[in-house]
């Protein structure tokens, strides 16, 4: 107990030391925000080879960005469009952060100073097709290479140093397709998908995108938020979407493609999955299902009571249920009467041949039309034997009158499936 106590204690310094740390981090990050006291600011550049992961976000793929709990990516798709790329420019700005943003060719095209003002603010600019098509996932792979080029060649186009555009692509509408995806993999771009929208191409109040932004993100606690500029209610709760970031104590990650002169940030594996595998989660380790197969049910035996486990008091689910045998049947039901098991005179060849085999049947009804011919056990079953029960009192418990009743049928499958 001693033990416990002082580990606990250790634990409650470090978290204290922890929560000191976090509440210092944005008073650090806003230093770096001159003019702009109360800022959230860019916690961290991270630097990434698409090579190494090629498909990105959890939206739609096993991996996504190697960030630590509570960071998140902001990216921005389908500007720019001066009107309101230009207010959500402003609100990062006097913020200090640094987004991504997916440019489509045509806007490229029609304001190329909105790519020129991203460059020089400092995002990354990735591309989002040429025309923002919703059929990549199943348009023609040429048609598809086509619109990731046009995409690029404008953008870059309208940049004073294409070299400055990130070999980032996010599909129209996310709408992948296996092809369109090794195509850009096989040019070095990758694919980013997302780990949750807040919905703001939908026709909702800017109060209703800041909820889910913050809901989607808390309920992942880290992950890559995707947004767009264009849109008038994403500049309406960006900045309430931001002062909440700050409260709730994230930081934003700003990332950029690896080149000869910066190299990828050093990363594991297992931090490119949303929750990589813990000693708390023990699930991670449990061996995958087996894979049953019920092919052969028809001539397995059926359980015999010993299967049924009834010496055992508590008994897994995964048993079979009590069965009538197994049952208190004498405490809850009346014992039969014995004449309810009386077969009327005549009617044995009738009861025998719906009741027993063909062969038996005959057998047996050869047997009663000769009563006095053998000691058989068609014999014993005259009909002088109705009266002879009749006289007799009927059984006092169940199990006498089970051995006259039908055996309650068993099923085999509750036992095939503790396999
Ligand atoms: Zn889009």
């Amino acid at each position: 107990m001693i033990g416990s106590s002082v580990a606990f204690r250790t634990r409650s310094w470090t978290v204290l030391f922890l929560g000191l740390l976090t509440a210092a981090s944005p008073a650090a990050f806003a230093a770096e925000c001159p003019g702009h006291p109360g800022a959230l600011g860019t916690s961290r550049t991270l630097v990434v080879d698409p090579h190494l992961h090629p498909r990105i976000g959890t939206m739609q793929y096993r991996e996504t960005l190697p960030l630590k709990d509570h960071e998140v990516v902001l990216t921005f798709d389908d500007g720019p469009l001066p009107k309101n790329s230009n207010q959500v420019l402003q609100i990062l700005a006097d913020e200090c952060i640094k987004a991504t943003f997916f440019i489509i060719g045509e806007q490229a095209k029609a304001n190329p100073e909105g790519v020129r003002k991203l460059v020089a603010a400092g995002h990354t600019v990735g591309t989002h097709s040429m025309n923002h098509p919703l059929t990549f996932d199943r348009m023609p792979l040429d048609k598809a290479e086509a619109q990731i080029n046009g995409g690029i060649e404008w953008t870059s186009a309208a940049m004073t140093d294409p070299s400055k555009l990130a070999p980032f692509f996010r599909i129209p509408g996310l709408m992948r397709a296996e092809g369109v995806e090794n195509l850009l993999i096989s040019r070095g771009i990758q694919v980013w998908s997302a780990d949750f929208p807040a919905d703001d191409w939908r026709h909702i109040a800017s109060d209703r995108v800041y909820q889910l932004a913050i809901q989607r993100l808390e309920a992942k606690g880290k992950g890559i938020l995707l947004l767009h500029d264009i849109q008038a209610r994403t500049v309406a709760a960006l900045p309430k979407i931001i002062r909440d970031l700050k409260a709730r104590g994230y930081r934003i990650v700003h990332v950029v493609p690896a080149t000869a002169d910066q190299p990828a940030t050093p990363t594991a594996a297992v931090e490119w999955l949303l929750h990589p595998p813990t000693e708390t989660t023990p699930i991670a380790r449990w061996p995958s299902v087996p894979n049953f197969v019920f092919t052969q049910t028809a001539s397995l035996p059926a359980p015999g009571l010993a299967d049924l486990n009834t010496q055992t008091a508590h008994q897994p689910l995964v048993l079979p249920r009590k069965t009538m045998a197994q049952a208190d049947v004498a405490a809850t039901l009346p014992a039969p009467e014995r004449d309810l098991f009386a077969i009327p005179e005549g009617s044995v060849e009738v009861l025998l041949s719906t009741t027993l085999s063909r062969r038996a049947a005959t057998r047996l009804a050869m047997a009663a039309e000769a009563p006095h011919a053998g000691k058989g056990k068609a014999a014993k079953m005259q009909p002088r034997r109705t009266a002879h029960a009749a006289a007799h009192p009927a059984p006092k418990h169940a199990a006498q009158a089970k051995s006259t009743a039908p055996r309650p049928t068993r099923v085999a499958t509750g036992v095939k499936k503790r396999a």
